[in-house]
């Protein structure tokens, strides 16, 4: 494993940088995906944002530039604020080399842009839209591109933007590079790293510690009028000993405390409508086990501290991405186990990606028969048996597939290769 950066065979004018930067060693995704880059492998990146995922991009891209001329480099970035982020790395790590760096993205003056393209760059970094105005416009030309990066694929496909991407890897030459990074990768994120990649070497930065370990952590596909049904069935298995149900809203919790009362659960309710006294009555009828399940909200969650909670169930997916953190790390403290169950209904799925992309990875799905909604979204879909086993010999990548054909065992192989 490399721990120096001196044991990478890069530009001794981008050593120079990072020393300048202040970098004394590589972050794992970069001692992983740099050696790939520069033996000129495409790669398939796992890793959020705050894991160095950009120098293990940029690096090797201005390595391989290095002594060349002209537009050679284009890295596809989901927002503005990325774009400009990467691009401004990417200009520090070539300050010591012959080396452009451009961005380009919607909102701002296209006549701007124009200036900017004449003046001529090596490495260009877009947002989608943006440069399909460019292209269609030929004021860009892709023609001479030696390495197409993808930066947050899964944001990018999340806002939509799959149908400009195809766009512009049609503008892209076939004999090119390409380094594929996303934080997570649901289906359509595989489905595009196939379209995109070939025979990648696939590199993984150590999941987040975002979330407790030893908390097993679950979605459950419903109807949203189910919810309640769920609910209680999941309620009435063993080993709900003490369960936190968090609402999105008071007016929510209060319509399920008078259901589950309703079916006979011992059950309180903690909100910010409720003053003091009831508050500490209920979390003491929780802590003393009168009742088995609290229902609060998030409001109400702050200092919350109970020992031994067994499980945590969202009864909507929280707006908040560390909402769903927080709520999470109630169960499971110091050492023990537990488990957190989301219950989802098809409108909700955006608010679960945007969790799974702050959490870094995917959470497993579960259907639960006559509960599920009926038309499932493409995320949705449950693997095969098929599927399952051969999830098994993919070092535990969930299984996809790809505009509703299943891949073979060979094509995900080549997706998911693990270098
Ligand atoms: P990124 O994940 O690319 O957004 O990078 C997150 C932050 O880590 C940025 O502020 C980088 O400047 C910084 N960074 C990247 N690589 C290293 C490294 N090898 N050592 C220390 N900091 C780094």
């Amino acid at each position: 494993m490399i721990t120096n950066f001196d044991q990478l065979e890069l530009a001794p004018e981008l050593l120079r940088a990072i020393k300048d930067q202040g970098y004394t060693q590589p972050t794992p995704i970069q001692a992983m995906a740099i050696p790939e880059a520069l033996a000129g492998k495409d790669v398939l990146g796992r890793a959020q944002t705050g894991t160095g995922k950009t120098a293990a991009f940029m690096l090797p891209t201005l390595h391989r530039l290095n002594g060349g001329e002209g537009l050679r480099a284009l890295v596809l970035c989901p927002t503005r604020e990325l774009a400009i982020q990467v691009a401004e790395s990417a200009t520090e790590y070539a300050k010591h080399l012959e080396l452009w760096v451009g961005v380009i993205y919607g909102g701002t003056s296209v006549q701007k842009d124009l200036r900017d393209l004449k003046a001529g760059f090596d490495v260009l970094v877009a947002t989608p839209g943006r440069l399909i105005d460019h292209l269609e416009r030929g004021n860009v030309d892709l023609s001479q591109l030696e390495v197409l990066v993808l930066d947050e694929a899964d944001r990018m496909l999340d806002m939509g933007f799959r149908p400009q991407i195809n766009e512009i890897l049609r503008h892209c030459p076939r004999k090119r590079q390409t380094l594929f990074f996303s934080a997570t990768l649901p289906n359509d994120v595989k489905s595009l790293a196939y379209d995109s990649l070939r025979d990648p070497v696939s590199v993984e930065a150590a999941p987040s510690m975002t979330t407790a370990d030893g908390v097993e952590q679950f979605v459950y596909l419903v109807d949203q009028k189910k919810k309640t049904g769920l609910l209680l069935e999941l309620l009435a298995r063993p080993g709900m000993d003490s369960v936190i149900v968090f609402t999105r809203t008071k007016v929510g919790a209060d319509r399920l405390i008078g259901k589950l009362h309703a079916a006979g659960v011992s059950a309180t309710v903690m909100h910010g409508d409720r003053g003091m006294k009831e508050r500490v009555q209920a979390l003491d009828d929780f802590r003393d086990g009168k009742a088995r399940v609290l229902i609060a909200t998030d409001v109400a969650q702050r200092g919350l501290d109970v020992e031994g909670i067994s499980h945590v169930i969202n009864y909507d997916v929280p707006n908040e991405p560390d909402s769903y953190v927080h709520r999470v790390g109630r169960t499971a403290r110091a050492g023990q186990t537990g488990e957190a169950i989301t219950l989802m209904s098809p409108g909700e799925i955006g608010e679960l990606r945007a969790i799974e992309h702050h959490i870094g990875r995917e959470l497993p799905r579960i259907e639960v028969e006559g509960y599920t909604f009926g038309a499932m979204p493409e995320d949705a879909k449950v693997p095969t048996k098929a599927e399952k086993k051969a999830v098994r010999s993919t070092r535990g990548f969930r299984m996809g597939s790809r505009a509703g054909k299943e891949l073979s065992p060979e094509e995900l192989e080549a997706i998911l290769r693990v270098g």
